[in-house]
């Protein structure tokens, strides 16, 4: 190309972004300022399958993931139940992100946050929540079953206190309303209803759940898969039947070994299992061919979007969802000394 056509070329790209930035509207404090995410091409995923890879940016939701939007839905959902009162507090059990979103709303509209997170989530996590103001109980990670497990002890302790609710986001369907009425409505605006698949991790499910559901209402045919981390059980039992964890993972806010509220009568088409290494590989492909800088989940997310690329063949649509930003994950999946201690030398 030659300089002088390149030169038209970016003065017309800055024009452009001129007038969009113009164009922009002003949001009314945090909470207008959730959803409505760009769609991302992942140019150099797409070039290899032939298919459209696109990520949902939901690291550009204000608090940064993706559960800005399951935490604004509750909290509105509360208020309007009257559940809610000024001056109250919003209790929940979280691997970070929700309460990440939940501690930013709570300070935008006059609540008080309390967060129960089992100490094996990132420093950077736990770190922010503070800095919001969140009062913040560690808790061991145990699993579901054991009375201890970090989401019965925020029920417990939200039930135990006054002028308090218990957010719930794995049963409460306010989380998948969220994206059922916003993401899987923006995908299908985004994508012009041109989009063949579908494929996402599931932690509460209510990303995962809401998005097929509104995209199977405008077209049956759109393929909607669970990506699953190691460590488990959502892939057996979609293959299967059986919940069956096998193996371990590094991913964080993801992977589940219960079908919860959320989850139920999602419709599911088939399941993509994606290991820690193949996770890492398509992070720093993101990072140092795509730009963007994600955290671990999203690993999962497009190496099963990848896979399902090859699964349809090229020529199809493959949206899926870019959770959070790198930065929450700094001192594990960005510190080669980490990924190597865990066996994901880099
Ligand atoms: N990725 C990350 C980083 C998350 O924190 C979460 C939520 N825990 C998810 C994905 C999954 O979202 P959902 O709860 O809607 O299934």
């Amino acid at each position: 190309m030659s300089l002088e056509s390149q030169n038209s070329g970016n003065l017309k790209t800055r024009e452009l972004i001129k007038s969009t930035f113009i164009d922009m509207d002003i949001k009314n404090g945090f909470v207008a300022t959730v959803g409505n995410t760009p769609l991302i091409r992942l140019n150099s995923f797409s070039e290899e399958t032939g298919c459209e890879i696109l990520g949902k940016a939901e690291f550009l939701n204000p608090g940064g993931s993706v559960k800005d939007r399951a935490a604004l839905y509750i909290i509105e959902d509360a208020e309007k139940k009257g559940l809610l009162k000024p001056g109250g507090t919003v209790v929940e059990g979280t691997a970070g992100n929700t309460g990440i979103g939940l501690a930013h709303i709570c300070n935008a509209k006059g609540y008080k946050c309390l967060i129960i997170i089992p100490e094996t989530q990132s420093q950077e996590k736990i770190d922010t929540l503070k800095t919001l103001g969140a009062e913040v109980r560690l808790v061991p990670a145990v699993p579901y079953k054991n009375p201890d497990n970090y989401v019965k002890v925020s029920g417990r302790v939200a039930a135990e206190m006054d002028n308090a609710i218990w957010a719930n986001q794995f049963e409460n369907l306010a989380n998948r309303n969220a994206h059922y009425e916003t993401t899987g409505a923006e995908i299908w605006t985004q994508t012009d209803g041109k989009i063949d698949g579908w494929v996402a991790a599931t932690g509460t499910g209510g990303t995962y759940a809401g998005v097929s559901m509104y995209l199977k209402d405008q077209n049956s045919h759109v393929r909607c898969v669970v990506a699953d981390p190691m460590g488990s059980g959502l892939y057996s039992y979609i293959k299967t039947g059986e919940i069956k964890p096998e193996g371990k993972s590094i991913t964080e806010g993801i992977g589940n070994s219960r079908i919860t509220g959320n989850m139920e009568g999602a419709p599911i088409d088939d399941a993509i299992q994606i290991d820690d290494r193949e996770c890492v590989r398509v992070i720093y492909q993101l990072l140092n061919k795509e730009g963007l800088f994600m955290g671990g989940s999203v690993g999962i997310n497009v190496g099963a979007a990848v896979a399902l690329a090859k699964q349809m063949g090229a020529g199809h649509t493959i949206v899926t969802v870019l959770c959070d930003g790198g930065g929450r994950y700094q001192s594990r999946l960005y510190n080669p000394e980490w990924l190597a201690s865990k066996g994901l030398a880099i």
